[in-house]
């Protein structure tokens, strides 16, 4: 353990949260005294009476719950408070939200995150749309319905949200609560060690590599998912005209490209590119009926695996869809970048343009230094995404065999991947965390 040695260099704070993304981004609004309270709605009542029973006498805020009874009563958390946020799927009015949020004082709390807060929405594709309604996307003390009216936008919130509608919101969020002073952006933890206060943490400026240490008593780790990107590893996979981030098809000149992935975000690709009149190569592992499974099963609902769905069932040659492949090499070649594929046993070498890896990423734990190791669990969803989650306690979202240590999001073991099905996790982990500082009572 680091002692006190060099105190003078080193800033304290009661909580920080590690990442600013759709997981950390709302806890930096409820440590930051937004707190929530039941005012109950027509609709959570008539769909939920029992819990409404529970709730309606209850005068403090709901972070002053009893979580552990809950769980134990079969009730997690992170879902009462969805249920709470979203009594039904459609949104009709913010009258049926049975919260409403009212301004206490703040915990003491920094949130220190390596791009702008918004997360992985601040680079995804410029036109992605997400795969659910924007009102799914939202954090329950600002529904998309009131930052819609505050902002002048004319969306609607039970549509599919386009990135930049989104990440426009999610940027809005700090300066709208007050936020802004305790949140610093650009700034990349790289070392998470044990320390007589409880963590002490190392982190860098991005752009300057400044270092600057700081302690804390709890800590959020909340970096998602994508933080160290895949690798092909093999040859050639650094020459130029191998990208590992697509966001337009204006980036990408000339007429072929090779697309490697096989989840959403090599589709989102493949087919973007397509419809600007490239000639698309899609190098795939998986084999064909993994692939249009979950295109058929998704082509009803979502636009784009429509369209998906509709190039691969027409044929075309500009679009070449190579299941069961590795990308063996890459080179660069007289006139054009070489592309080495092994296609189903056999190699065929594909002259390109540009290659673009969508491969994903995964989860950096290796930030953390001298604690007793993670206990690791793997996740996978629908969509294909996959990562390592921790054990944590059901109702705090603790992680196991490091007290004060929280998993943020869906980092968290047996959490759903996506922000509707995580975010009512951010109650109970502030809640925790204000119950054991005796900042609220209960
Ligand atoms: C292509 C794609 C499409 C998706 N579509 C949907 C969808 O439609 N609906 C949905 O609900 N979810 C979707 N998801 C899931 C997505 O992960 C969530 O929407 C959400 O972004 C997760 O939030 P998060 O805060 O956990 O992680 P992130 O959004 O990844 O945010 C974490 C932040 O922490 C930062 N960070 C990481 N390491 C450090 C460090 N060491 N120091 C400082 N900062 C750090 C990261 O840079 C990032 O800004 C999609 C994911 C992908 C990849």
């Amino acid at each position: 353990m680091i002692g006190d040695e060099s105190l003078q260099t080193i800033e304290h704070h009661t909580v920080i949260i590690v990442g600013g993304g759709p997981a950390g981004l709302p806890l930096a609004v409820v440590l930051g005294g937004w707190h929530p309270y039941y005012r109950g709605s027509r609709m959570f009542r008539q769909r939920y009476p029992q819990l409404d029973e529970g709730l309606k006498a209850l005068q403090e805020t709901l972070l002053a719950l009893d979580f552990r009874g809950l769980a134990r009563s079969g009730i997690p958390p992170v879902d009462l408070f969805r249920l709470l946020h979203h009594p039904r799927q459609l949104f009709e009015e913010l009258a049926q939200i049975a919260l409403e949020f009212r301004k206490a004082p703040p915990i003491d709390y920094l949130l220190i995150t390596q791009e702008e807060v918004g997360g992985l929405w601040n680079n995804v594709p410029q036109n992605l749309l997400t795969l659910s309604p924007g009102q799914w996307m939202e954090f329950a003390f600002y529904p998309l319905a009131q930052h819609i009216e505050e902002q002048g936008i004319d969306l609607n919130v039970n549509d599919l949200i386009i990135k930049e509608n989104l990440i426009n919101y999610y940027h809005r969020v700090p300066s709208r609560f007050g936020q802004t002073d305790r949140i610093h952006t650009h700034e990349k933890v790289v070392r998470i060690q044990p320390h007589e206060k409880g963590f002490l943490l190392t982190r860098k400026d991005v752009g300057t590599e400044t270092t600057h240490r700081y302690t804390c008593k709890y800590l959020v780790y909340a970096v998602g998912q994508p933080c160290i990107l895949r690798r092909l590893d093999v040859p050639g996979e650094d020459l130029p005209f191998v990208e590992n981030h697509y966001d337009r098809p204006e980036d990408f000149p000339g007429e072929r490209v090779v697309v490697v992935g096989g989840g959403r975000s090599a589709d989102w690709a493949a087919t973007e590119l397509y419809d600007a009149g490239k000639q698309v190569y899609y190098v795939m592992r998986q084999p064909f009926e993994q692939h249009w499974q979950l295109i058929s099963d998704s082509r009803y609902g979502l636009p784009y695996y429509a369209r998906i769905a509709e190039i691969i069932e027409s044929r075309s040659p500009r679009f070449q869809s190579l299941y069961r492949s590795h990308v063996h090499k890459i080179e660069e070649g007289p006139s054009s970048g070489l592309v080495t594929v092994n296609h189903q046993g056999a190699e065929k070498v594909i002259e390109v343009d540009h290659v673009i890896l969508e491969i994903g990423g995964v989860v950096d734990y290796s930030l953390f230094e001298g604690f007793e190791p993670l206990e690791l669990v793997k996740k996978y969803d629908r969509y294909r995404f996959q990562l390592d989650q921790v054990q944590t306690h059901p109702h705090n979202y603790e992680v196991t065999n490091i007290p004060n240590l929280y998993m943020g999001g869906y980092l968290a073991a047996g959490l759903g991947l996506v922000v509707i099905a995580m975010h009512g996790a951010t109650y109970a982990i502030a809640g925790d965390i204000l119950q054991k500082e005796k900042h609220i009572s209960f």
